[in-house]
C-alpha cells in the first residue's frame, strides 16, 4: 500500500490507491488546513518533499490556484485536488497554524434572519476599512469547534452586490449533521468571528454584451443574487434570465425580492420551478431547472448567451450537458458546485 508522510506533523500513514488525499490527511490527523475542497481558495497548498508524480497531472485550476497564492507549482500540490498514486512526502503547508498568514477580517453579526425552515439569511458588519470582493466570490469562515479546540474552515458565497463594501450577507441551509451550517444557523447580532477572503473565480464577466443566463437551485442562490442586484443596480441593459429551482413550497426564499426586481427592470425575467410540489395549490411552474432549458432555449440562444450556475454538482453536470447540447461554448459556462 502507498505510504504517506507528513515531515511538518511527524506523522505517517498508509493508503489505498486512488484514495482521495483529503481523507488521507484528515484519517491521519495531519495539520494540512482544507476550506473549500474544491481547488479554488488555496487553503490545504502543500509542500511535496518526494512522490510528486505519484499525485498525478496537475489542472489548469490547480496552477492557477497555487501561482494566485504566489506558491511555485512545480513545489507545491493541492492535495484536495490529488488522489493517492504511490509513495509522498508532504513538508510545510504555508496556511496551517502557525504558517503564513491569510487575509482575514473580522465581522460582527449585524442581523439574523430565518427565510424559510431551513435556510437563514445572515449580515455582517466587516471591521476591515479596505475590504473588497467582486459578484459571485465567497468567504471562508473560521468556526471554533470548542470541544476539540479546533477552527473548523466552511465556505459560503456572499449574495450582496459589492457596492456597500463595509456588510455582507451569506444565505445558509441547515444541513442534518453538518457543524458548519448549523453554527451559523446559531449566530445572532453581535457575535463576532474571523473569516478569510475573498475567495473564487466564478466571477461575473462584466465587460461582455452577451444575455446572461442565471441557473440556481437552493442557496446556490446566494452568488446569484449578489450578481443579479450587481448588474440591476448598474443599469445594464444586457437581457437577464434566472431560472431558480427548489423542491418544495416551504424551501423557497427571496420569492418577493426577486418578483420585486422583475416589476422594476424589464430587461430581467425570473422563472421558479419546484421539483416536488405538494399535490394541490401550486400553479407554477413543476420540474427541475434542466427541464427549463429544455422548455426555454433554443440554439439561438446558445449563441449570444453566457450562462452562470450555481447549486449542487449534480445540477451543474445535467445543466451543462444540455446546454452543450444546444451548442452553448465551454467559454460561456461559468460555474461554482458547493456540494
Ligand atoms: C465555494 C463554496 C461556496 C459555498 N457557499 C455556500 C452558501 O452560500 N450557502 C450554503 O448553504 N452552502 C454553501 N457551501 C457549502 C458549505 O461550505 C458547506 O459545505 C455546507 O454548509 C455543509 O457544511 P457543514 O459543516 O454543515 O456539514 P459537514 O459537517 O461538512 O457535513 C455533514 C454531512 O452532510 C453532508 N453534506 C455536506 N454538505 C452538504 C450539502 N451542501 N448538502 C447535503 N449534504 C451535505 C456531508 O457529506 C456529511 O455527511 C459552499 C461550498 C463551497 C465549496
Amino acid at each position: 500500500m502507498p505510504k504517506i508522510r507528513f515531515d511538518a506533523d511527524d506523522l505517517s500513514t498508509e493508503a489505498a490507491s486512488e484514495q482521495w488525499l483529503y481523507e488521507v490527511c484528515d484519517r491521519a490527523g495531519s495539520s494540512v488546513p482544507f476550506a473549500c475542497k474544491a481547488g479554488a481558495c488555496g487553503t490545504c497548498a502543500t509542500e511535496v518533499l518526494s512522490g510528486f508524480e505519484a499525485l498525478g497531472e496537475q489542472s489548469a485550476r490547480e496552477v492557477r490556484t497555487l501561482r494566485a497564492q504566489g506558491l511555485d507549482p512545480a513545489r507545491f500540490r493541492l492535495p484536495c485536488l490529488c488522489d493517492v498514486g504511490g509513495d509522498v512526502t508532504f513538508g510545510k503547508s504555508p496556511h496551517a497554524e502557525g504558517g503564513a498568514a491569510l487575509q482575514t477580517h473580522e465581522v460582527v453579526v449585524e442581523s439574523f434572519r430565518p427565510l424559510n425552515l431551513t435556510v437563514c439569511e445572515v449580515r455582517f458588519f466587516v471591521e476591515t476599512p479596505s475590504f473588497d470582493f467582486r459578484p459571485g466570490q465567497y468567504m471562508i469562515f473560521h468556526l471554533p469547534r470548542r470541544s476539540e479546540g479546533k477552527v473548523i474552515r466552511r465556505s459560503y458565497s456572499i449574495s450582496t452586490p459589492p457596492s456597500d463594501r463595509r456588510h455582507f450577507e451569506i444565505c445558509v441551509r441547515a444541513v442534518a449533521g453538518g457543524f458548519g451550517s448549523n453554527y451559523i444557523h446559531r449566530l445572532r447580532p453581535g457575535r463576532r468571528l474571523r473569516v478569510e477572503g475573498p475567495y473564487g473565480d466564478f466571477l461575473l464577466d462584466g465587460s461582455g454584451d452577451k444575455e446572461i443566463l442565471m441557473i440556481a437551485t437552493g442557496t446556490g442562490m446566494s452568488p446569484i443574487r449578489s450578481m443579479l442586484t450587481h448588474l440591476l443596480h448598474h443599469r445594464s441593459d444586457r437581457r437577464v434570465r434566472l431560472f431558480f429551482g427548489v423542491r418544495h413550497e416551504s424551501d423557497l426564499f427571496y420569492t418577493d425580492l426577486l418578483r420585486g426586481l422583475e416589476a422594476h427592470h424589464p430587461s430581467f425575467e425570473y422563472r421558479l420551478t419546484l421539483s416536488q410540489p405538494s399535490a394541490r395549490g401550486w400553479s407554477g411552474h413543476s420540474g427541475r431547472v434542466t427541464d427549463l432549458i429544455d422548455s426555454e432555449l433554443t440554439e439561438r440562444d446558445a449563441q449570444n448567451t453566457q450562462v452562470y450556475l450555481c447549486g449542487s454538482q449534480a445540477m451543474i453536470e445535467s445543466s451543462c450537458q444540455k446546454l452543450r447540447q444546444l451548442g452553448f461554448a465551454d467559454e460561456d459556462l461559468f460555474f461554482e458546485n458547493f456540494y
